[in-house]
């Protein structure tokens, strides 16, 4: 991973007066596009060249120029000519994803703490984060010793893609062995596998955003957590599985995320939901330096109003597209501003932090 020093000499040539936000034109670009441009930041978009009339079809949302690449994974080819224009680069998931390892050595500051890439990219390193934050999480099980329902996530598989459900040792052995007879896994992956308790109750995605530079509002660390926002993924096909069970098919349940809907929660639930987020974020200052900007944790929140986290997503998340000019809680927050979604929240921070000379606090 690049030095966070060699980060902080490139930031420093920086004109913090024309700045730039840079993302890959893909998951939440339209988004944080759309925001810089409220705040008045200029912007730049790496595209292939096919997805362009996806982003000139919004007008508003359009990256101001536009940088093409022939992959995602050789964004860090631009990388060069984006730090020449002041740009600041917002990871989010389809980053994470397509330009893989590659991304940690990419010569261009990141908006927020780099290092949480890491952590959040080995499922063995997120789950003991949450669990140094004393988060209550599903119970989990090395393989050969499952006794009930379980949910089987192999390394590398994200957005719910090819997990599997099991009830026993048998099951789990026959279901991977066909995978890996079909090459779809390795025995690395099996050695590997996170299996954990299969978790009821309702699901919620809150929408954090930690920063240093607030001091009012709910207390964290050296600043304040915000609550933008809170969404529910639609699973496929496992969100609507009573349809073909209702004729009589049976069917696996899949758990690949098709999009996200508004969710609000009852208001005592809030308390909870504050205090996961504020342990998240004080738990990364002890184990890497901190998690700044956006950030995700999931959870399920059972009948008696216990919840149970079993993920955290370290950057802006998909589900906050719903709300790009704010939500039922950043309203709260922000009032008659206009409306505070995550992407023109990132782009305000960035502007705060360069008005304070701090841009190194946020940026790696
Ligand atoms: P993840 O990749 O961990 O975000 O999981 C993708 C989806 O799988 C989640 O949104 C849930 O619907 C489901 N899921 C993950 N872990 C569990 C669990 N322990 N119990 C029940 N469902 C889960």
């Amino acid at each position: 991973m690049i030095a966070k020093k060699e980060i902080d000499r490139i930031l420093s040539g920086y004109d913090r007066k024309d700045l730039k936000v840079a993302a890959l034109c893909s998951h939440s670009a339209l988004q944080l596009f759309y925001g810089a441009r409220l705040e008045g930041l200029k912007t730049v978009g790496i595209c292939k060249k096919k997805n362009r009339a996806r982003y000139d079809a919004f007008p508003l949302a359009k990256p101001g120029e536009y940088v093409f690449v022939d992959r995602y994974e050789d964004a860090g080819e631009v990388a060069e000519k984006l730090a020449e224009e002041n740009a600041i680069f917002i990871p989010h998931g389809s980053a994470v994803e397509y330009i893989g390892e590659k991304i940690g050595s990419m010569r261009l500051p990141f908006f927020g703490n780099r290092r949480v890439l890491l952590w959040e990219a080995d499922r063995r390193k997120m789950l003991e984060w949450l669990g140094e934050a004393g988060c209550s999480m599903p119970e989990s099980y090395a393989p050969g010793r499952i006794r009930k329902p379980s949910i089987v996530k192999f390394p590398g598989a994200r957005g719910g893609r090819g997990y599997f459900v099991v009830s026993s040792q048998e099951e789990f052995e026959a279901k991977s062995g066909a995978m890996l007879k079909a090459g779809a896994i390795t025995e690395s992956d099996v050695r590997n596998a996170v299996i954990q308790e299969y978790l009821t109750g309702v699901r919620v995605y809150p929408h954090y955003f930690y920063t240093p530079f607030a001091k009012d509002g709910f207390k964290c660390a050296e600043g304040r957590l915000e609550m933008l926002g809170l969404d529910k993924r639609m699973e496929s096909n496992v969100d609507e599985i009573y349809r073909p069970m209702s004729v009589g098919l049976k069917v696996e349940p899949s758990y690949t995320v098709v999009g996200n809907s508004p969710v609000i929660m009852r208001e005592s639930l809030l308390d909870d939901v504050l205090e996961v987020g504020k342990r998240v974020v004080e738990s990364s200052f002890r184990l890497f330096g901190g998690i700044y900007g956006p950030f995700c944790v999931e959870m399920i929140i059972d009948e008696n109003f216990r919840l149970k986290v079993f993920e955290v997503s370290a950057r802006i998340v998909a589900g906050t597209n719903i709300y790009p000019r704010g939500s039922q809680y950043s309203c709260y927050i922000f009032g008659d501003e206009g409306g505070m979604g995550t992407g023109r929240r990132i782009a305000r921070e960035i502007k705060v932090a360069a008005q304070k000379n701090a841009l190194q606090k946020i940026v790696y």
